[in-house]
């Protein structure tokens, strides 16, 4: 969650809290903490991540057929 937090804090700041998204900035080497944290819940829990990544995508694209969105709304 620190890891997670910290992408949050940084991409809130630099799109100044959703008025400039175009602005966004987060630091290659957090998204790398992060993607290393979450290897590891995975890993703690038994939880395929390819698996997890892969109904992901379906989601993802399903939402993207039948919405023409990409965003959940949730
Ligand atoms: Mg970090």
């Amino acid at each position: 969650m620190s890891e997670l937090g910290e992408i949050a804090k940084d991409a809130t700041k630099t799109a100044e809290y959703g008025e400039k998204p175009g602005q966004l900035e987060v630091k290659q080497d957090e998204i790398g903490d992060l993607l290393f944290s979450l290897f590891m819940v995975c890993g703690s829990l038994d939880v395929d991540a390819q698996e997890a990544f892969d109904e992901a995508m379906r989601k993802y694209e399903e939402r993207v057929e039948n919405t023409g969105e990409p965003g959940s709304g949730s």
